[in-house]
């Protein structure tokens, strides 16, 4: 299976965006709209070169109303949205889904398949026992007779998916689907189309570190996306000139909570039931696709720094990974990254 017709994605360690630099002229025709959407931040900048938008307001109400419609249907965090209302679903049944549950779980199982269940949008349960769920943070290790029941209940060939009509049944009670490693960068790509189909060819879009871009940016030079420094600091470790792609990221440290000094991040590998205890900081993923970029970081964030880029240079997927090695932080590239941004 080839991944790299489409790939891109980074984690939430902050994703600095540059605008900075000389403001010129050109910057009048810049509209940047920022709002909070799936439990996090969004930044979309566009370049107006041709008046499209005309009513600026009107505009973002529309994309906020575009980002609410995706979050109705892929946040196990709203009772009433599509997963959930799936997630409480009886067994052997047929339950019909949207176009956008359909192509954004297309995309998750091609990458289920490809890690041989790595990455498993059916970790939900294990998810929410550790802490990372809907429900509040419980910031201690759950029993290890809990971890091993909930196991059983995890495994996307439990879910099978049909596509005339478009729906899916769960061969399990309490099969549950979780789809935050992928849904931001559906958000971004949602977004992105909606603002080519308005004739808009110069942005940047960005839910939650998640971002895609097209054209040029508002110097008329390359937008590029900087990386913060694994380190936790306010650094940029990299930046990356981002040119009509998407790039997703994930990592460690983010999203955790700590006992005893030990850290336990909300990626967790479906294979233990554990949160994944390696020295992967972070990897980011470049593709077309936000959706494929966001779903195969988290994938390759499971994988870890060895079997993970292993897997990347056997699928073509350009990748950049931080790696932890006794303090010292490490990067590693595949070759079809340093391709694609042109690094030695
Ligand atoms: P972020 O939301 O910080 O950008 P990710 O895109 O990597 O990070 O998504 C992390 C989320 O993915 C977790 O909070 C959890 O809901 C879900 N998840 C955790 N482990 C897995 C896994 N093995 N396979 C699929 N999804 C996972
Ligand atoms: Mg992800």
């Amino acid at each position: 299976m080839k991944f790299h017709s489409t790939p891109l994605k980074f984690f939430l360690f902050f994703l600095i965006l540059f605008t900075a630099g000389c403001q010129n002229k050109s910057n009048n025709n810049l509209i940047a709209y920022s709002g909070f959407t799936m439990g996090t931040t969004y930044h979309i900048k566009i370049i107006n070169d041709n008046n499209q938008i005309t009513a600026r307001e009107n505009f973002q109400n529309r994309i906020d109303s575009l980002l609410k419609l995706v979050n109705n249907e892929m946040s196990t965090y709203i009772d009433s949205s599509e997963i959930s209302k799936f997630n409480k679903y009886e067994k052997n049944k047929w339950f019909s889904i949207s176009d956008d549950f359909y192509n954004v779980l297309k995309v998750a199982l091609m990458i289920c398949e490809g890690t041989k269940g790595a990455y498993d949008i059916t970790v939900g349960p294990l998810v929410n026992l550790w802490g990372f769920g809907p429900s509040k943070k419980i910031n201690k290790i759950p029993a290890q007779t809990k971890i091993d029941s909930l196991k059983k209940m995890v495994g996307y060939k439990k879910l099978e998916i049909r596509s005339n009509p478009k729906s899916i049944k769960k061969s399990i009670d309490g099969l549950y689907l979780d789809l935050s490693s992928i849904a931001k960068g559906f958000g971004v790509d949602k977004v992105s189309e909606f603002l080519s189909d308005n004739n808009i060819k110069n942005f940047m879009v960005e839910i939650g570190g998640e971002v895609r871009t097209a054209g040029h940016n508002q110097d008329g030079g390359v937008w590029e996306i900087g990386i913060s420094s694994p380190d936790g600091s306010n650094g940029i470790a990299k930046i990356i000139p981002l040119s009509g792609m998407a790039m997703a990221t994930s990592g460690s440290y983010n999203n955790y909570f700590e006992v005893n000094g030990k850290k336990y991040s909300h990626t967790i590998d479906p294979r233990t039931g554990w949160p994944v205890k390696h020295n992967l900081v972070s990897v980011s993923v470049l593709s077309n696709s936000c959706t494929l970029a966001d779903g195969l970081a988290t994938a390759i964030d499971v994988l870890g720094p060895v079997e993970g880029y292993n897997f990347a240079l056997k699928e073509e997927i350009p990748i950049l990974i931080f790696i932890n090695e006794n303090g010292k932080f490490v990067e590693k590239a595949t070759p079809s990254f340093k391709k694609i941004i042109n690094i030695k």
